[in-house]
């Protein structure tokens, strides 16, 4: 007999990334972009690039654990006190430590499907069961679906807003009712990775929802406007019971030194990055409209990538893209996501959209 494992792991996949942008073959395209992880497609600022060059010469010691001068800068930054701040590895390893600190066997975590793709992963290392609740026809979350799907088990509602991989955001009033029907003992995570591009004026803004109710918690990351996917910094917003849970959870020393001085040198240099953010979004107004264009039915989209809803062709779809070096991301059987990037980026994808619209559509 070999090794026990827990049996909630039975089944459960590994997380699966974004696959690379293959190096260009003879007679092939000339550039190969990857766009299928919703990355920010332009490289570090130099200051940002030099913070961590200061910092890697303090590798050999381990960093300020709770990351005091990122929490103090955020604090700062969204007026917020410093106590409801939690940072951790990536926005999906502080989800990690969400779960950890709510819902275990027997608990029940209820979340739109389909969603991002880590949270039937991290819900099943919990031993939580997933209460998986369909989107609107129209790619949004169903709230009063969702509402309706908490039940005395119910320890966590996820939020995923905007929505990957659809790109829907939530809107304020809808989800402002929805939290009043949600016993205040149930923790309401706002998974708000891509909130830097959202535009609609009636979106959510997790961080005001959050100040109005003591059970909710906004996840935000510097890895999509922020450009710092490698260094994994993420963080919550959460009233002091819950922040207070999210530091006994975290793995110690999680955000490294070197990720904690880029992520305090990105906010100082904020103007910067939002100028490249409002880039990416009137990219995605160019990229939406021209897909119209063409014939496409997309879903009103608030993040930096685009869906389309290919069912069984998604496949040949993700293929043919990958023979023009784009790389993006199929959900077999479904669709594809497609990050919206540079403008070469961009306009690769739409030759392909309209030669495929003009083929088959
Ligand atoms: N939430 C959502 C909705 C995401 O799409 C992603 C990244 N794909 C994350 C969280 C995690 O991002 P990170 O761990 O890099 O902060």
């Amino acid at each position: 007999a070999g090794v026990r494992l827990r049996a909630a792991l039975d089944g459960l996949p590994s997380y699966r990334p974004g696959r690379p942008a293959a190096a260009p073959a003879a007679g092939g395209p000339a550039r190969a972009f990857k766009v299928s992880s919703n990355e920010n497609p332009y490289p570090p600022l130099p200051g940002v690039m030099e913070a961590v060059a200061d910092a890697a010469a303090e590798l050999n010691r381990y960093p300020d654990m709770f990351a005091g001068r990122l929490v103090d800068a955020l604090a700062d930054r969204l007026e917020v006190p410093p106590a409801h701040l939690a940072t951790g590895t990536g926005s999906v390893g502080v989800l990690q430590q969400v779960i950890q600190a709510c819902a275990a066997e027997g608990d029940e975590i209820v979340y739109a499907w389909r969603s991002f793709e880590a949270y039937p992963i991290v819900v099943g290392i919990s031993g939580a069961t997933s209460v998986r609740v369909p989107l609107t026809p129209d790619a949004r979350h169903d709230l009063d679906a969702m509402a309706e799907a908490v039940t005395e088990r119910t320890r966590l509602v996820l939020v995923c807003s905007p929505n990957n991989p659809t790109g829907p955001a939530a809107g304020r009033e809808e989800i402002r009712a929805f939290v009043e029907r949600v016993p205040k003992d149930v923790l309401i995570v706002v998974d708000e990775a891509y909130r830097e591009f959202v535009r609609d004026p009636d979106a959510v803004d997790g961080i005001e929802l959050y100040r109005e109710h003591p059970n909710v918690c906004v996840l935000r990351t510097f890895s999509k406007a922020y450009g710092l996917a490698g260094l994994r910094v993420g963080f919550a917003i959460a009233h002091d019971v819950v922040a207070d849970a999210l530091r006994k959870t975290a793995v110690p020393f999680g955000v490294s030194g070197v990720a904690q001085a880029a992520a305090v040198a990105s906010l100082e240099r904020e103007p910067e990055l939002i100028a490249r953010v409002d880039t990416l979004v009137a990219e995605r107004a160019r990229v939406v409209d021209s897909l119209r264009d063409q014939g496409w039915r997309i879903p009103h989209t608030q993040a930096n990538f685009v869906w389309l809803a290919l069912g069984e062709r998604t496949d040949e779809f993700a293929a043919k893209c990958a023979e023009s070096g784009l790389v993006v991301r199929p959900f077999a059987g479904e669709g594809c996501r497609v990050t919206v990037a540079e403008p070469e980026a961009n306009d690769t994808f739409l030759r392909i959209t309209a030669e495929w619209a003009g083929g088959n559509g």
